[in-house]
């Protein structure tokens, strides 16, 4: 490789940061926000977050903490009842067993994925990662120094991740695989049996699964079951779950997530959190131990919301002529087809979704920020109104597209 200049200015940054690409998400959030500053009406569906507070009795259990005092550091792997928390929730919602040594805390489901990206590859490795993908996987492995290689999932296959595009991707050099599911943007849910097939294809080839699973509690069909235990019985070392209380318990900005997996890789982020960000905040835990271990009910509020959403979103995209969508299995998100309106006037997705916004007032993320041109994706994360207006935009939008 090139040797860098030394040109001494301030900005002489990095090479690994001067490469990273920001965030689709936030460019097309922002855009939004600027257009609602100029006094525009403007729709958006580009974030990822939920529209609800957080549950009452969970900022109550931080407020506490912070009335008593509780505002000093935590350990680097978190709280131990945060720790033994989350070690409960994954047994009693998906069966599966993990010590609280196995359980490390992290601020952010992100956070998560890029201590262990730091933890386990070096350059030269290789992660599997399927496409339509959440883009945060890619710049965590590229920051880690190693290659994401991408196998797309097809819209004719319901965007399904099979074992037999995991086995086509994989090579000596793979270090790990990422599943996301239900995933981010698609909704797609990795069917059991294929999870079985590529815990066995670990063992084998010696990859870690990296099992992101921020969207498990917000899945319309029948869930994991009692799949991760299987899948943790036969992949032992080799399975790492990713989660965050961000999505499930509407806390996205109180930056609370975890890792749960073999004892030397959790120890191994542990220490980078000594010398990183030291822990997550420490009242901040504090609710989220009472999110994981109080009442539940508003998990499951949230699921019949977001069930609904889905429900009235889901066919009012695909009766626009032309638009085709795969039905979310999870998550609250939507990746419509919209490559049959792409002409020379307006020639990407991502043009469109600029147009859409500054035309149509709708805010979307183009297919490209995904890895897969000819979509758009829209979070459901808003409420019915806005979500019914916003259809009949689209397709008023789409339809004046044809006509022009
Ligand atoms: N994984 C996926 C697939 C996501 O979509 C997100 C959030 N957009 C995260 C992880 C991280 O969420 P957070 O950092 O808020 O916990």
């Amino acid at each position: 490789m090139r040797e860098r200049e030394r040109g001494g200015s301030a900005t002489d940054l990095a090479r690994r940061v001067a490469r990273i690409e920001t965030s689709p998400t936030q460019a097309m959030s922002l855009r939004a926000a600027a257009l609602k500053a100029r006094g525009e009406h403007v729709l958006d569906f580009s974030v990822g977050e939920p529209d609800q507070p957080t549950p009452a009795h969970i900022s109550a259990a931080a407020t506490a903490a912070l009335e008593a005092g509780r505002t000093r550091y935590t350990p680097s792997g978190g709280l131990p009842e945060l720790r033994d928390a989350v070690a409960y929730r994954y047994k009693r919602d998906f069966k599966v067993g993990f010590v609280p040594e196995e359980v490390a805390i992290t601020a952010g489901g992100k956070h998560a994925l890029y201590a262990v990206c730091q933890a386990l590859l070096e350059p030269g490795d290789e992660v599997v990662i399927p496409s339509p993908y959440w883009p945060t996987f890619g710049e965590a492995v590229r920051l880690a120094g190693a290659r994401p290689i991408l196998v797309p999932a097809q819209e004719k296959d319901s965007f399904q991740v099979t074992a037999r595009m995991i086995s086509k991707a994989t090579s000596r050099r793979t270090k790990a695989v990422i599943l996301n599911s239900p995933n981010n943007p698609t909704g797609a849910v990795v069917a059991p049996d294929d999870l079985l097939v590529i815990g066995d294809m670990s063992q084998r080839r010696k990859f870690t699964i990296l099992y992101d699973d921020t969207y498990a509690r917000l899945t319309y069909g029948r869930g994991e079951g009692t799949v991760l235990a299987a899948l943790k019985d036969s992949v032992g070392d080799r399975f790492v779950i990713l989660g965050t209380a961000s999505k499930s318990y509407c806390m996205t900005g109180w930056r609370i997530g975890w890792i749960l997996g073999p004892r030397q890789l959790i120890d191994a982020c542990v220490a980078l959190f000594s010398h990183s960000t030291q822990c997550a905040t420490s009242f901040a835990q504090a609710g989220a131990v009472e999110a994981l271990t109080g009442p539940q009910k508003s998990v499951q509020e949230l699921l019949a919301e977001y069930r609904r959403r889905r429900d009235f979103v889901h066919p009012a995209l695909t009766a626009i002529p032309d638009v085709s969508c795969v039905e979310p299995g999870g998550g609250f998100y939507i990746f419509p087809n919209v490559g049959r309106y792409l002409s020379s006037k307006v020639p990407t997705s991502m043009a469109l979704a600029l147009r859409l916004l500054e035309e149509g007032g709708v805010a979307t993320v183009p297919g490209e920020g995904f890895g897969t041109p000819g979509y758009l994706r829209v979070s459901f994360a808003r409420p019915l109104d806005e979500l019914k207006e916003g259809a009949q935009r689209l397709a008023a939008f789409l339809g004046g597209l044809r006509e022009a």
